[in-house]
This record gives structure tokens, C-alpha cells and sequence, in this order.
């Protein structure tokens, strides 16, 4: 038999990868392999519709059982991929089976960062990077008896998202942030301070510039010292740090890595022969910045994979390109965020209290991210400004009778 395209991870770069690889008619045989039992789901759902009801909301899985089939993606399910010979051309699994491959493509995500006082499998120490993890949260989100305080760790979009779910469930919520202030990271002071306030307006503490000094377990729950002596008195806490590259797998077959991710070029190939890396996991060459970069965004993991497939079939020839975008849902406020939103300064179009706006992000005098909530609509007409860098004045963003879209 001819030898596969073998994808390991059913992640949304894994599924992206192989369904574009028959959409470019690759005819070979395709195995996608995951380590996890389940069929392929979706990671956004885990910190929002799957916390909220019993039921698994009918977005979760990225495809269903006749996408496989009618494709003859095979898909094997619980088996891990544990070493990798790039010489040979081969991988070993889990349950002893050897798979020899034609290529390979890695797109093995990412697991939840540890915090070593709060490892995972502590009691009521929750991580959220798996469906079993989302329905352990809200198990116990949504059956603690007694003390209901919940401390989460990390003001990052899954902390936030959480906060607001367990909210709704009357839980008494406490957010510790070492940084000055919430989702520093991706999103720009304006959206940071209003999603604060909305999460002031709605009763969770956040704590910006705090860390963890002790954690001591008392009774079914833990007190622990914050790094301004005060102390808290939780029954459950939510670990939300960031996530790390499955780059192990590459590394140990010498494949090239740095600590960011498994390093591949424009067409998403790696240090060797016929291995190529998509989505979270890969340190990847984007053209648009002109270096390496990782991403820990949905629409990167989708379009990542994509790309890499086409260019294993030749199909296609240039380098990566795609801009950053991701969205987040908070209370009532739909985020997306385009492109950089950590310009030199920000015009707000809108109301913030009315709950619907947008904010430009200017690199000096051109736009290069805009972010926008509840206005899904700006969105879509913004983004060819990002792509094209459009030089719009001020006044015409911020005056509501304005039309900076006539700049596109
Ligand atoms: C709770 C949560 C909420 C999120 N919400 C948003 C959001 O609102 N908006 C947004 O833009 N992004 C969001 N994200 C981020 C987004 O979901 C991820 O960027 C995306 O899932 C990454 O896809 P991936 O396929 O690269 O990796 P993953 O989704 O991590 O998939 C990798 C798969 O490979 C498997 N694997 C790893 N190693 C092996 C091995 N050796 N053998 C076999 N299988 C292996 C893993 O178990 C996993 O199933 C969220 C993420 C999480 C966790």
C-alpha cells in the first residue's frame, strides 16, 4: 500500500490540514491521529457554551463521523504518537503499531501551563485545555455545596471567560493577575479597562499586579496568601497561565525547536525531511512581519493548518502571510480583535457605554488592528483597513457621521 500523509493531533489545525488535502484532490491515503478518545472537538465552546449546560452544545465537534468517512480521512482515536525517525520516515505509537508515512505533519497544540503550588489532579484544582477538563469545571462550578469561592489564577481570556460563566452560577469569584491589567497581553488598554469594568459591574474581584505567595489546604478548599499579605479562603481554583508547545515529540527527533514552538519556514516545513508543523505548536515564518512567530489564536490554528497541507502537495508556494485574530465572549460583550492592537495609540468610534464600539489601533498614522465589541458588522469592514494599513485621520474614525471606510 502506499505509504500516508500522517497527521498527528485532531486539533483544528490537524482537521484543517487533512480536509484541505483532499479539497486539493490528494488522492493518497490520509491517517489523522489524536491522543485524546474523543472524536475531534472545539476548544472555544470549552470555556463558554460547555461550562454553561449539561448538554454539549451542537458546535463542539469540528466535524462529523461522515466528514471522515466520505473523505477516507482515516481517523485513529487514543493513540499517541510517542518518537518520531525522520530518517526513515516512520512513527511509533502508543499501542506498539509503527506508522511509515510519505509526510508527516505535526500539529500537536498545546497543553495548559503548570503552576507547581496548584499542580493538576490537586483537589478542586482545575485546568481547562480538554472537553474532560470543561465538564470537571463545571461539575464542580455547578454542584459546590457550602463555601463557593473561586479563585482563578491568570486575567487571560480563558480566566475572564470563566469568571463570567461561574458568575451566572452565583459563585463568589476572586481573579489574580501579576500583570497590570487584564489580558495585557492581547488585547489594548481601552478593551482591557472596559472588559475590567464589566466584570467589576457584575462582581468578580480582579487583582491586577498580585501574585500567589502560599497555598495551605484547609478543609475542602485552600487558603492562600496573596503577594500583598492578604489572604483568601477558596473552595475551588481555576489555573488559567498560558499554554506550552507539545514540541517534545519534534525535539527528541531532532527536529529543530526553540522554547516558542517547533520551527518551520513560510510553507510550515521543519528542519527535516517531509515533516512539516501547523497551528499552536509551530514556531512559524509569517511574511506579513517578516519573522517567527507563535500564535495561540482559533482562526490562526484554522488557517495555519490549511496553508501548511497545500504547500505539502505542492499546491502551494508562497509563505504565510495571515494577520492575528481572535475573538472572546464575555457577559453580554462579543470581542474580536484583528490584527495588532498594541498600536502607539487608539481611537474609540462609538459609545463604550452603550456596549457596542470599536476601537482603531494606530501604528503612528496607519491603522493596524482594530478591535471591536458587539459590532461584528465594523468588523467585517475593518479588517481590509488592517490588511492595507490605511492612513485615516482621527476625527473621521471618531466622528459617528465619519466614514473612515471609504479609506479601504
Ligand atoms: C478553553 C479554550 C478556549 C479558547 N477560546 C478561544 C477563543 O474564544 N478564540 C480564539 O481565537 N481561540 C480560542 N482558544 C484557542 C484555540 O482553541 C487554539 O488556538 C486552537 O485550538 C489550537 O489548535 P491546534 O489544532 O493547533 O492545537 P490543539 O487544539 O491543542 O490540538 C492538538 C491536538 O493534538 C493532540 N496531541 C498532542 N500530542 C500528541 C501526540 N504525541 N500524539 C497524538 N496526539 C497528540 C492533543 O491532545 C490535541 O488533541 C481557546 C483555547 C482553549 C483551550
Amino acid at each position: 500500500m502506499d505509504r500516508p500523509i500522517v497527521i498527528i493531533g485532531g486539533g483544528v489545525a490537524g482537521v484543517s490540514a487533512a480536509e484541505s488535502l483532499r479539497d486539493g484532490k490528494y488522492a493518497g491515503r490520509i491517517m489523522l491521529l489524536s491522543n485524546e478518545a474523543a472524536r475531534p472537538y472545539d476548544r472555544p465552546p470549552l470555556s463558554k457554551e460547555v461550562l454553561r449546560a449539561d448538554e454539549l452544545p451542537a458546535n463542539i465537534w469540528l466535524r462529523d463521523e461522515d466528514f471522515y468517512r466520505g473523505r477516507g480521512i482515516e481517523l485513529m482515536l487514543g493513540v499517541q504518537a510517542v518518537s518520531i525517525d525522520a530518517e526513515g520516515h516512520s512513527v511509533a505509537l502508543s499501542d506498539g503499531r509503527c506508522l511509515d508515512y510519505e509526510k508527516l505533519l505535526l500539529a500537536t497544540g498545546s497543553r495548559a501551563r503548570v503552576f507547581d503550588a496548584l499542580p493538576p489532579g490537586a483537589p478542586h484544582v482545575h485546568y481547562l485545555r480538554t472537553l474532560e477538563d470543561a465538564r470537571a469545571l463545571r461539575q464542580e462550578m455547578t454542584e459546590f455545596d457550602g463555601r463557593r469561592h473561586l479563585l482563578v489564577i491568570g486575567a487571560g481570556i480563558i480566566g475572564l471567560e470563566v469568571s463570567a460563566v461561574a458568575r451566572t452560577f452565583g459563585l463568589e469569584v476572586t481573579v489574580i493577575e501579576p500583570g497590570t491589567r487584564p489580558l495585557g497581553r492581547s488585547a489594548s488598554p481601552i478593551l482591557s479597562a472596559f472588559l475590567a469594568k464589566a466584570h467589576a459591574g457584575k462582581g468578580v474581584d480582579i487583582r491586577c499586579g498580585i501574585g500567589l505567595s502560599t497555598v495551605e489546604p484547609l478543609g475542602e478548599g485552600y487558603r492562600v496568601t496573596l503577594s500583598d499579605g492578604s489572604t483568601l479562603d477558596v473552595a475551588l481554583v481555576l489555573v488559567g497561565i498560558g499554554a506550552v508547545p507539545n514540541l517534545e515529540l519534534a525535539r527528541d527527533a531532532g527536529i529543530e525547536t526553540q522554547p516558542e514552538g517547533i520551527v518551520v519556514d513560510g510553507l510550515g516545513h521543519t528542519s527535516a525531511p517531509d515533516v512539516y508543523a501547523a497551528g499552536e505548536v509551530a514556531f512559524h515564518f509569517n511574511q506579513r512581519f517578516g519573522g517567527h512567530r507563535r500564535e495561540e489564536t482559533w482562526q490562526h490554528a484554522a488557517d495555519h493548518g490549511v496553508h501548511v497541507a497545500q504547500c505539502m502537495i505542492g499546491a502551494c508556494e508562497h509563505a504565510y502571510t495571515a494577520t492575528m485574530s481572535y475573538w472572546t465572549d464575555q457577559y453580554d460583550c462579543s470581542v474580536q480583535v484583528f490584527g495588532n492592537p498594541h498600536g502607539t495609540s487608539e481611537v474609540i468610534r462609538g459609545d463604550c457605554a452603550s456596549g457596542s464600539f470599536s476601537i482603531f489601533h494606530l501604528d503612528q498614522s496607519s491603522i493596524c488592528g482594530v478591535t471591536t465589541v458587539n459590532a461584528s458588522r465594523e468588523m467585517r469592514k475593518s479588517r481590509p483597513l488592517v490588511l492595507r494599513g490605511a492612513v485615516i485621520p482621527g476625527e473621521v474614525i471618531a466622528d459617528p457621521a465619519g466614514d473612515p471606510w471609504q479609506y479601504s
